[in-house]
């Protein structure tokens, strides 16, 4: 019997015994393609030898030397890296082990920031629903996933939340992606007047919703909107890139693709690989300043920041992602995987919608195409996919559809970015199979 508290109770997992390239085999012997990059984390797939042996190096210098006495080599490196690699204006880096201490940090970072310049009646954080930021409560409370939030609503700080930017079941017929970028950034406009325009700290987005929606991307404009929404209220941005960044949807940042730059950005997950543990939160020199010359602090601090062993593998997973066959393969691969979806399930009479960028895929399920109908979330359709799935050898990430109704399951595509084109049509082969085992049972 085992002494772990898995997340699901009563499950089988198989046991994962080694990882190569895209593949995991399980200790029967069983291989898996990684189609998810676990949660999207594996971005250069298992065993990578570059990064094994940069880790091992580490560890031969130093394991580890708590911030507060040290700086280390590795941790400097790599907040050079990511600043030089970051659009212009995020100049400051802070490290975490991982993606809600990452939302976690910026959200105190912001509300520091306000303390700093004089503004301490600036506390409310507007999110959007239908998001996640982690699972820790004040991130927990920032998210807007219906279902994850339910029985911890009690004890979740306050915080609010407007409408996503989810053109296949939002945008109304007749409305030019102007007109709705434009509606969905009047809404954030009403709801912080509503506030107090002064009362508000931060807007918190995911550039490509992640795990609550899967894979679903801004329409033109809507980020511009937002900025100037935020800027006209003296209010931060903090986009959130736990997920879609590190090279994800194809460009290092996903909000390249948005010509903006926030004041905080959160990442982790592909920033450390899966190798190791590991987030960070970018800033803007207007907050690096505000606490310069402010407190000369900010308070907040965890154990393992910094940690040189997770900085060193971070180090190496961005030298090789900034390696210019790296993006060129998750845009030429992620097309592929686009084109091999639209082919074999763009006709499926469950599925709704298929979306994404680079090598970040979602596919929308649904009972009834020409109303979107969602299935009954009873019925567990994304169980169902994942179970079909890894029977046939393949790791995809499915969720169930909100508790509100308002969006269906989804699978979530996210392989590491190593892929080979017959890989991602083995993907495709395996996964509408699964599909359509799971919608018919
Ligand atoms: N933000 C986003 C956008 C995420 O997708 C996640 C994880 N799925 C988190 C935050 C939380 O990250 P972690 O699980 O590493 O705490």
């Amino acid at each position: 019997m085992t002494k772990i508290l898995h997340r699901t109770i009563g499950t089988n997992l198989p046991k994962a015994v080694a990882g190569e390239g895209i593949y995991i085999t399980d200790s029967e012997g069983r291989s898996y393609i990684d189609g998810s990059g676990g949660a999207a984390v594996s971005c250069l797939g298992h065993n990578h030898p570059e990064v094994l042996d940069a880790m091992k190096a580490q560890m031969g210098r130093i394991s580890y030397a708590h911030t507060s006495f040290f700086t280390t080599d590795v941790a400097e490196q790599l907040a050079e890296q990511l600043v030089e690699l970051a659009p212009e204006g995020l100049d400051y880096v802070y490290l975490v082990s991982g993606g809600s201490e990452a939302v976690e940090a910026a959200l105190k970072m912001a509300r520091q920031y306000y303390v700093e310049i004089g503004q301490p009646q600036r506390r409310h954080i507007i999110a959007r629903r239908q998001s996640y930021h982690g699972n820790t409560i004040g991130a927990l409370a920032t998210g807007g996933n219906a279902w994850r939030r339910e029985q911890f609503k009690p004890i979740l700080p306050e915080s609010h939340h407007v409408s996503p930017c989810y053109a296949y079941r939002d945008m109304q017929p007749g409305e030019t992606h102007e007109d709705y970028a434009e509606r969905l950034a009047a809404e954030l406009e009403t709801k912080i007047v509503e506030l107090g325009a002064d009362k508000v700290m931060a807007f918190v987005a995911e550039p490509v919703v992640g795990a609550t929606l899967g894979a679903v991307g801004p329409v033109a404009d809507y980020f511009k909107r937002v900025r100037q929404i935020c800027d006209k209220y003296g209010i931060l941005l903090i986009l959130d890139e736990v997920m879609c960044g590190m090279g994800r949807t194809g460009t290092i940042f996903a909000l390249e693709q948005e010509g903006i730059v926030p004041d905080l950005v959160t990442i982790a997950k592909g920033l450390g690989g899966g190798f190791q543990p590991i987030g960070a939160v970018l800033l803007s020199e207007k907050i690096y300043r505000a606490f310069a010359e402010g407190s000369g602090l900010f308070q907040h601090g965890h154990t393992y920041i910094g940690h040189p062993i997770a900085a060193a593998a971070a180090s190496k997973v961005v030298e090789i992602l900034n390696r210019p066959e790296m993006m060129h393969n998750v845009i030429k691969m992620g097309d592929r995987l686009q084109a091999g979806l639209d082919a074999a399930l763009g006709q499926s009479p469950y599925v709704g919608d298929l979306r994404g960028r680079g090598l970040f895929r979602g596919v929308e399920i649904v009972a009834d195409k020409d109303a979107k109908q969602p299935f009954d979330p009873a019925r567990k359709i994304h169980a169902k996919i994942r179970k079909e799935a890894m029977q046939r050898g393949l790791m995809c990430y499915p969720m169930g559809g909100t508790i509100d109704g308002k969006h269906g399951d989804h699978v979530l595509l996210a392989p590491p970015y190593i892929i080979q084109p017959e890989e991602i049509d083995l993907i495709v082969e395996r996964l509408a199979a699964a599909i359509d085992a799971a919608a018919k049972n």
